[in-house]
């Protein structure tokens, strides 16, 4: 972390970089990240790049880069273990690249790389940086705001088995900074009646495996029945989380060209799986892709084969 500290400092422009499709962890961490430089060196540039998040939109939007100005700047990364998942790609423009991530690392990219696999949130090894560095390092409350908002999103409200007391020290941290639970909740819980009627068709159009793998698919012509973004749409896939017996479950997403698999499991480790479809994450929570409709029925066979010997282990 004093690497990344000295760093920070050395260059007086910044380029702050996250993932494609990013969630509400990649920008906490990025707006977070920003907040801290900004607010501790007023007189730094601090950009943000990449994709929007509708659903942590209310954080701030992302800036207009050139490539005239990475020359001379550092890009730092924020939670992204794969460099093809890399948004923007531009990172080979700057003079040094740093990453800061909790994905198991799918390559490593970069000059220096902060990588801490065992926390649940990048937001919080962004807010434990602050910590660390707190007689030195300024944060607003919309900072903490935006850290607290991927602390919640990653830990799934602080329920997955990866929340440790660290977490939970990290997030008093933020409150103590001003961050207001019931606002940072109420911003991301509210949902439109076409993604709710959504729901009704995913709960009433899943499938389950024989030995206890569910899934569901939206095709495009679901997402234009419903007339919800594709963000939205994807964002279901926790409501076959509390399926009894079921410990993996999937949410299989088109998008022009390719099929994105959203992975979850409360049981048997997914991410060597999410590996040989294009994809990684973490043991619980993978992302990986098929190329057509047609792989569907081997990666529903893996996925019940894996269920299947994970239970077998268990009794
Ligand atoms: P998602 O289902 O997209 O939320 O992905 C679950 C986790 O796996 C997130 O932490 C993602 O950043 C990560 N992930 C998703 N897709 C990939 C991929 N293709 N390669 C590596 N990590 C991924």
């Amino acid at each position: 972390m004093k690497h990344i500290f000295k760093k920070i400092k050395e260059y007086n422009r910044i380029i702050i970089h996250g993932h494609v499709r990013p969630d509400g962890d990649c920008y906490g961490s990025q707006f977070g990240l920003k907040n801290i430089i900004n607010t501790t060196f007023p007189d730094k540039e601090v950009y943000l790049v990449g994709g929007k998040c509708e659903h942590a939109s209310f954080l701030g939007s992302m800036d207009t880069v050139t490539d005239e100005m990475f020359k001379g700047a550092i890009s730092i990364v924020v939670d992204c273990g794969d460099s093809k998942r890399i948004d923007d790609k531009r990172i080979n423009l700057a003079d040094y690249v740093i990453k800061i991530d909790h994905h198991i690392p799918v390559d490593n990219y970069g000059d220096y790389q902060f990588v801490q696999e065992e926390k649940p949130a990048c937001c919080q090894i962004i807010a434990e940086f602050y910590d660390k560095f707190k007689k030195k390092l300024k944060i607003t409350k919309e900072g903490a705001m935006a850290l607290y908002t991927g602390m919640v999103t990653d830990t799934g409200r602080f329920r997955f088995d990866s929340v440790k007391s660290d977490t939970f020290k990290t997030a008093a941290l933020l409150l103590d900074l001003g961050v207001n639970v019931e606002e940072i909740d109420a911003k991301l819980s509210i949902e439109n009646l076409n993604t709710l009627k959504l729901k009704g068709y995913v709960l009433s159009n899943f499938k389950m495996t024989e030995n206890g793998f569910a899934y569901v698919c939206i095709t495009r012509d679901v997402v234009n029945e419903y007339q919800v973004s594709d963000e939205e749409a994807a964002n279901q896939v926790n409501l076959l989380s509390s399926l009894e017996q079921i410990p993996v479950w999937a949410l299989f997403m088109e998008y022009p060209g390719e099929i994105r698999i959203r992975l979850r499991s409360k049981g048997p480790a997914i991410d060597l799986l999410a590996n040989n479809y294009g994809g990684g994450g973490h043991e619980k929570a993978s992302g990986a892709k098929l190329i057509t409709w047609d792989d569907l029925p081997k990666f529903v066979d893996e996925c019940d084969l894996l269920v299947k010997k994970y239970k077998l282990e268990k009794n």
